[in-house]
Formats: structure tokens, C-alpha cells, sequence
């Protein structure tokens, strides 16, 4: 194999992989597992993915660290101790750069290089990826683990340019470290990375200016370290735990499923029980819990979300401003993505918190001194943008992802996204998503829903490989019938009724479709292990031959491996 980050490479290998985030590396664990060979190609100079790049003050998992672990290994769940119940973000990047050491992973990926086209040649049967740094490498199989929030998205206020001051990007945070003490500070967003960023850098800034248009349901996450029997418990059980996991609707255990109605208690007992959920904390394990049917019944929904506009009363003291705090009525809570927080809402009872409302006022420029609404200007030293990012499909699409006879991603997801199960894209042979529109993927817990894909994968190359086949392709029928039923079963819900970034509702033009599988990780883990049982069911598997096409992918002078 060529060196890192020479140019104008040639390589060939049994499997390419697009990215070295948890995802990444673990398709790279797999494949050595079978003395595959393997080349992943990572943007960041680090592995990590999604915490290589979100470095935000205050950025952490919002699923239990035990739980937001790999589960294939059960040394490794043995051998490493998350300190706190919700890691901060050096400790998950600790944490993903040990198991890339410990498993001896870095070898494969060419670090600083993003793909730029993945290209298909028919007759070789041979995928061919070309990057940003010249290289070009081919292999049978290519897998997409680019991540589901991995394009980052900022609005395109105008006068950027004029602003004096510095600006950043929550999802592309300076490595060292950023002081904004002193600083007049303004932030542009509040959704999960905001309500994680604003109470931090509050208590940093001078003054810090609250830019937001649509008020967010956010519940504490009640963070603590974690006690030295909670991390024995959580490993004695672990090879239990992650068979159990499998089985659950969010791929994650340990908080109890909702038995009743809201309308099965009176008002004080509901008052109650909702306090006692809002007390240990959390949102989808906690509140959304609570009573049966908050996520497709309005009534039901609207008893969670009322109590927690009531409890924005109680906390801020400013009426004003904790109106302005309330998500409004027809905004059902757990339809946009849920944040937990921690002292979100008590931030704005500080002198130094200014909040404000974009939404009948919006955002018209930024200037050299700060950002101008449409009825005032607000004076700043230093803007975060924490405005999200092109979700599920953004990164994807930004790769020229061409399959046989010139049939692109692009024209395959011209109204929006089509898989079958969020792994494949017919039309596109041999090409697999890691949890691809279309999977529970960010309705799940990513890294069991990631083991998930992965294993999959790996089981039908596995079977390709024992059944002298080399080509796997979803058919049209399958896909047509699995995106109709991925649309029923979020419109059964509330779900698709917010303008979250789920429905692609926050990128201008993006066409609005419902991105993630909402029928629950338990189910669909057991769909897929039944189509592989069932031969493939709704895939084409095939025998084509083909080589390297070694001297057809070779540009004028580049060096073969
Ligand atoms: P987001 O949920 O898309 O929130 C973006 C925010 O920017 C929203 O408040 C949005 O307002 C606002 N915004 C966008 N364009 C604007 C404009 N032109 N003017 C004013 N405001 C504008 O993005 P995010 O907070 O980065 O979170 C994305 C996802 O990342 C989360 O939902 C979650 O899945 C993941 N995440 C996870 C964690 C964790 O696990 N701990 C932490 C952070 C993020 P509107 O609501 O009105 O569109």
C-alpha cells in the first residue's frame, strides 16, 4: 500500500470506506476480521467523525455514555471507564481514539482526504473513488459511513464578509481552545447543539445575545459522574445488555416504557409523575416516555408539552421572556429532534442573557459590529453559528456518486431520498449506507444502529463471497414498497408535523420527506436479519466476473500501489 497522503496514489482493495468515525472504524474492525482488505478516507486529521468535528463548548452525548458505546467487544467495554453519565466531547474523542489504537485501526484510513466521486465501472464490476488529493482506488464494494450529521448548514445571511469580529460553526470548531471572555457573544440557533452551547459560553461572555426562531422542548439531563459499581454493573451485563438492546425501539435499555394514558391519572397524579420524570432527568427515556402515545396522539402529546411550557414559567422569571421560551401549540413535543440541557432555561435568568425572537423578526444581514434584525441591531464581538446541518442526505449528495449507464444518486434522489432500508439505493450495485435515510439510524442509538448495518453488510458480502457471487443490488419493487412504508409509518405519527431537519424542512429547497424509519430499531433489526434469511428478499444477487480495471482507472501518471 502507498504511504498517507501521497498524491495522485492507485490502490486496490476488497472494500472502500468513506469516513473513520465510529461507523468507519468499525467496518474496518469487521473487514480485518475476515482478512478483507480495506482503505477508509477521512476529511478530519483524526478519526472520530462527528466528535472530531463538534468541539462546542459544552458538547455531549445526550444517550448514556455506557450505552453510547461499541458493544462488539467485550474486553473493551471491560477495559475502558466513562467518568459521567453523559460524556463531554474530549472524553467520546478519548474514547474513539483508543479503540482506533487498540485495534489497530489507523492503518487503513488516509487521513485529511475527502472522497469526491465514487464512480461505478459495469463491465470490471469495480467501484472507483477519486479525492480530494488526487487519489484514486478501486474495489468490489464501497461503503458510505459519512455520517447522518456531517454537512453543516449555515444560512446565508449576507454581509459575512463586513463582520469584524470572529464567527464559527458549531460543527467545525477550532481545535484550540476559544476564550470569549470579555466578549459581547451572539448565537444563532437553538436546537440540541445550541441548548448545550448557550448556558456554557453564558457563563464565559461578557454578554451573550440569543438569536431564536423557534423555541425548543428541552428537559435536563441531570449529568453526574458515574459511580464505581454503576460502571461494574453496566460490564458485568454487558454481552446480556447487547443482546437485549436489539430488541428495544430506540436500541437503548433502562428507563421504563410508558403503561398508561395520560387520561388514566388525574390532573395531580399526571402533575406528579411528570415532575418525578422531569426530576431524574432526560427526554426520550424520560418525558416522551411517560404516558402511552405522546408521539401520535395530539391530546397525549400535548399533556407532556404542556407541562413542560409550564415549567419554562416556573423557572424563568421574566413572564416575557418565558413566553417567548415556549414552544407554541401547534409544535408537538418529540417532533424535532429532543435536546436534554443542562441549566438551559436558568440561563436566561442571568443579567448577562439577552434573548431573541428571529422569528417575527428576522435575521436580515450581519454587519461589521454585530447582526442587524429587521427592527434593531445588536452589537457583537464574536457570532456561533449553531445552525444545524444538510441532514441524512447533505454529505452524500455532495459526492458524484455514479452507478452503471451513468445513473447518479442525484437523479435517484431527485425527490428526495429512496433506499431499501436505508443500506442500499437501487440503481447503485454494490454501494452501502451506514444508517442511510430510510433506517432508524438518528431515531436509534447511533452506534447499536451502526453494529447493526455493519453486521449486515458484512453477512452478505460474507454470502456473496461462499456463493461464488459478486453483486448485490436492491430492486426497484422492494425500494418502491419500503419507502412507501417508512412515509406510513412516520405520517401514523406526529412526527413529520414539525419543520425539523427529519423532514429536510430547515435547507432552503430541500424537498420535504421524512428521513429516518420510525417503526422501532427492534423491528426493523428483525426485518433485516429476516430478508437475509429469506435469500436477500427484495435484493438482486448476482455473478458478473470482472478484474481490477487496473489500467482503466490509472490517470496519466499516477503510481500504482
Ligand atoms: P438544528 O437542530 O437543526 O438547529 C438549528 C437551529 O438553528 C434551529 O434553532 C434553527 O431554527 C436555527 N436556524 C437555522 N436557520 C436559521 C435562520 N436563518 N435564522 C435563525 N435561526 C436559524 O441543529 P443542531 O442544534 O446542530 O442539532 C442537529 C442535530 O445534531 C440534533 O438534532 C441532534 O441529532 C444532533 N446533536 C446531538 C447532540 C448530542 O447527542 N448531544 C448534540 C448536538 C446535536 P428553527 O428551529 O426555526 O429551524
Amino acid at each position: 500500500m502507498t504511504g498517507p497522503n501521497t498524491k495522485n496514489t492507485y490502490e486496490h482493495v476488497d472494500v472502500l470506506v468513506a469516513g473513520a468515525g465510529l461507523a468507519g472504524l468499525y467496518i474496518l474492525y469487521c473487514l480485518r476480521q475476515r482478512g478483507l482488505t480495506a482503505l477508509a478516507f477521512e476529511a478530519g486529521s483524526g478519526v472520530g467523525g462527528t466528535w472530531y468535528w463538534n468541539r462546542y463548548p459544552g458538547a455531549r452525548v445526550d444517550v448514556e455514555s455506557t450505552q453510547y458505546s461499541y458493544h462488539f467487544s467485550d474486553e473493551l467495554a471491560r477495559e475502558w471507564k466513562w467518568s459521567e453519565k453523559f460524556a463531554a466531547q474530549p472524553e467520546l474523542l478519548r474514547y474513539i481514539n483508543h479503540v482506533a489504537d487498540r485495534f489497530d485501526l489507523r492503518r487503513d484510513v488516509k487521513f485529511d482526504t475527502r472522497v469526491t466521486s465514487a464512480h461505478f465501472d459495469d463491465a470490471a464490476n469495480l467501484w472507483t473513488l477519486r479525492t480530494d488529493r488526487g487519489d484514486i482506488a478501486t474495489a468490489r464494494y464501497c461503503i458510505m459511513a459519512t455520517g447522518s450529521l456531517s454537512k453543516p448548514y449555515r444560512p446565508p445571511f449576507p454581509g459575512l464578509d463586513d463582520f469584524r469580529g470572529d464567527w464559527y460553526h458549531t460543527a467545525m470548531w477550532p481545535h484550540e481552545e476559544v476564550d470569549f471572555s470579555g466578549k459581547r457573544v451572539g448565537i444563532v440557533g437553538t436546537g440540541s447543539t445550541g441548548i448545550q452551547a448557550i448556558p456554557v459560553v453564558s457563563a464565559q461572555a461578557k454578554h451573550l445575545t440569543v438569536f431564536q426562531r423557534t423555541p425548543n422542548y428541552t428537559a435536563p439531563a441531570r449529568n453526574r459522574q458515574l459511580a464505581p459499581d454503576e460502571q461494574r454493573e453496566f460490564q458485568a451485563r454487558h454481552a446480556l445488555w447487547r443482546v437485549e438492546v436489539r430488541h428495544t425501539f430506540a436500541a437503548m435499555t433502562g428507563f421504563p416504557l410508558p403503561t398508561k394514558f395520560s387520561h388514566e391519572d388525574t390532573p395531580e397524579q399526571r402533575r406528579a409523575f411528570l415532575e418525578k420524570r422531569w426530576k431524574e432527568g432526560g427526554m426520550p427515556q424520560s418525558l416522551l416516555a411517560s404516558y402511552k402515545g405522546v408521539n401520535v396522539d395530539e391530546q397525549a402529546n400535548r399533556v407532556v408539552a404542556d407541562f413542560v411550557r409550564d415549567k419554562i414559567h416556573e423557572i424563568v422569571k421574566d413572564p416575557k421572556v418565558a413566553a417567548l421560551l415556549c414552544p407554541p401549540l401547534d409544535l408537538p413535543i418529540g417532533s424535532k429532534r429532543p435536546p436534554i440541557d443542562t441549566d438551559y432555561y436558568e440561563t436566561f435568568n442571568r443579567d448577562n442573557v439577552t434573548l431573541v425572537d428571529v422569528k417575527h423578526a428576522p435575521i436580515e444581514r450581519l454587519t461589521a459590529d454585530g447582526i442587524r434584525t429587521a427592527n434593531e441591531h445588536y452589537e457583537l464581538g464574536a457570532i456561533i453559528f449553531a445552525t444545524g446541518f444538510d441532514a441524512m442526505t447533505g454529505t452524500l449528495l455532495a459526492i458524484d456518486i455514479q452507478g452503471p449507464d451513468g445513473y447518479t444518486l442525484k437523479n435517484a434522489w431527485a425527490d428526495g431520498p429512496s433506499t431499501y432500508l436505508g443500506l442500499m439505493v437501487a440503481g447503485l450495485p454494490n454501494l452501502f449506507m451506514i444508517n442511510g435515510p430510510g433506517s432508524p439510524s438518528v431515531k436509534a442509538n447511533m452506534i447499536v444502529a451502526l453494529e447493526q448495518h455493519t453486521d449486515w453488510i458484512m453477512g452478505v458480502i460474507d454470502h456473496l463471497g461462499m456463493t461464488g457471487r459478486d453483486r448485490v443490488e436492491a430492486s426497484d419493487q422492494a425500494q418502491t414498497a419500503w419507502v412507501q412504508h417508512t412515509r406510513e409509518v412516520a405520517e401514523a405519527t406526529l412526527m413529520p408535523r414539525a419543520d425539523s431537519w427529519y423532514v429536510g424542512a430547515n435547507i432552503p429547497g430541500k424537498k420535504r420527506v421524512f428521513m429516518p424509519y420510525f417503526g422501532g430499531f427492534d423491528r426493523y433489526a428483525a426485518l433485516c436479519e429476516e430478508i437475509a434469511a429469506d435469500g436477500y428478499r427484495g435484493f438482486e444477487l448476482s455473478h458478473h466476473g470482472g478484474g481490477r480495471s487496473h489500467a482503466a482507472a490509472l490517470p496519466p501518471g499516477a503510481s500504482s500501489a
